[in-house]
């Protein structure tokens, strides 16, 4: 089994066993979700449920959004309350079904470590990659609102400023913190400490926001 997403030729056969063991191995995982850009160009098939969702609230997540909104983006990347909201999966959960090649990736700088990926078509914002990540924080906003998973914990609420006030019903804190850092590792272990690339249309990444 290849799975025609991942970059590099030794990958996709390691993964193809993994996920066959992986499936036997597993109850509930004939439940597939698609997620789609706003114009629907764009969709992805994620395999089972998340291993965790979460509201950032770091100053790149801040920064990355005030910039990307300048395109306009088709949906928010912010809440109300400042914060991004991500649906986590395994890279090996998930299939870009069609559309790869109208996703483009924005970094903050030229040797940011992170990309954050939109969608030519529609400018939607599609999922956030930390580089050499075994997992990726697709954005919430692909999922409509009845079906959106709600954030389990929240990240990196020390870099909040003067935003309003968070409400109690999502936890953060240290402790969250080690959660989140215990289900990533998890998720790598389960992985077999794989962390497959996830190739893109555009690979032209850029700073700036504007497209000329
Ligand atoms: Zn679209
Ligand atoms: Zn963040």
């Amino acid at each position: 089994m290849t799975r025609e997403w991942l970059c590099g030729s030794k990958t996709p056969v390691v993964w193809g066993v993994r996920r066959q063991q992986d499936q036997s191995s597993r109850s509930g995982s004939l439940a597939k979700n698609v997620v789609t850009c706003d114009c629907a160009k764009v969709a992805i098939e994620l395999d089972g449920a998340p291993f965790i969702s979460t509201e950032c609230h770091c100053n790149s997540c801040r920064e990355a959004a005030a910039r990307l909104e300048q395109l306009p983006l088709a949906r928010p990347m912010l809440e109300r309350n400042a914060g991004t909201q991500f649906v986590l999966y395994r890279k090996d959960r998930i299939q870009i079904l069609r559309g790869r090649d109208l996703l483009e990736a924005f970094r903050l700088g030229p040797k940011a470590p992170t990309r954050r990926v939109i969608s030519r078509c529609c400018n939607s914002p599609i999922f956030l990659e930390f580089q050499s990540g075994h997992w990726l924080s697709l954005y919430s906003s692909l999922w409509p609102a009845e079906t959106r998973p709600t954030p389990q914990l929240r990240t990196m609420t020390r870099d909040r400023r003067d935003q309003l006030a968070l409400d109690e019903s999502v936890p953060a804190g240290t402790l969250q913190t080690w959660r989140f850092y215990a289900k990533l590792l998890a998720a790598w272990i389960a992985m077999g400490f794989k962390s497959p690339r996830i190739c893109i249309g555009e690979e032209a990444e850029r700073e700036k926001t504007t497209r000329k």
